[in-house]
């Protein structure tokens, strides 16, 4: 399994939009692995695509991404960090000439209501260029080779309108926890019930070393849940953890965040990061 982290960011991003903190000006003048851009990650070479975000077009420019060539987009929650829908509405006719394929969006019934306002907004319907699949909390579903298990994210308007992801290969299993608080037991208990054993474990890490609070980690919960999943043997000896998903209001630029995780042996994402379970 192939991991690539093509924005790393909260939604403000890193320089914040409007702000003048800190972390920000340092990543305006040091730019490079300090600028962070909103959350989005494709998976092997692009048979999966989770979460599209307001910052997509900017990775599609950066990383010579061909949106059409993909036709499965798994969505987390309707923050635009991960969901900027109206983006997508231009697959409808009259704004994209050659289609060849059909997108199939995969969300919650959330995430369904903020797809169907963008497309009623552009006056398009269902069409033959994007499918929508409502998915339910802890009911697996195979797309495109991949097991994909939802479960609900301590997050947004904590109604399960938020999901985190398990979503194995067959041989290797990922974990996504943006964006989310501390995991509910439930989460711990589905993913035991389900057998899981995870081969990487993507952190949120917007809080960094600010106070815990109910919607995001902090470095403090990353290091609490790695030793959950440990004990609970969900991870193996051979289990990469990677922290993600940084609001500048964490406190710490991108070379401080790496200086304070390496000392527990996990990674600092950064936007182009590539995990890769195969050539480790
Ligand atoms: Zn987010
Ligand atoms: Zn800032
Ligand atoms: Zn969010």
């Amino acid at each position: 399994m192939k991991l690539t982290y093509l924005g790393t960011g909260a939604a403000e991003r890193v320089p914040a939009i409007f702000c003048k903190c800190r972390v920000c000006n340092n990543a305006r003048i040091t730019q490079g692995k300090e600028v962070r851009t909103q959350s989005q990650f494709i998976l092997d070479d692009g048979q999966l695509m989770i979460d599209f975000p307001g910052d997509a077009y900017l990775h599609m420019i950066k990383y010579n991404l061909h949106y059409n060539d993909l036709e499965h987009l798994l969505i987390s929650h309707w923050h635009s960090d991960h969901f900027y829908p109206e983006d997508l509405a231009f697959r409808l006719p009259g704004y994209a000439a050659g289609l060849d394929k059909s997108l199939h969006v995969y969300g919650n019934q959330t995430v369904k209501s903020f797809y169907d306002k963008a497309i009623k907004l552009e006056g398009g319907s269902e069409e033959k260029a994007l499918h929508y699949h409502t998915i339910q909390p802890y009911q697996k579903f195979e797309v495109n080779g991949y097991t994909i298990y939802p479960f609900p994210a301590r997050h947004g308007w904590f109604q399960q309108d938020s999901f985190n992801f398990a979503i194995s290969d067959g041989k290797d299993t990922l974990l996504t926890t943006h964006d989310t608080g501390y995991p509910y037991e439930e989460t711990f208990t589905y993913l035991e019930k389900e057998n899981i054993r995870l081969s990487i474990v993507s952190l949120d890490c917007t809080s960094q070393t600010k106070a815990k609070n109910q919607s995001h980690m902090n470095w403090e919960h990353n290091k609490e849940l790695i030793q959950e999943l440990r004990a609970r043997g969900l991870c193996s000896p051979d289990t990469t953890f990677v922290a993600n998903h940084f609001s500048h209001n964490g406190g710490l630029t991108y070379e401080e965040m790496k200086a304070l995780s390496e000392q527990e042996g996990v990674i600092t994402s950064y936007d182009g990061l590539e995990i890769d379970t195969v050539h480790r």
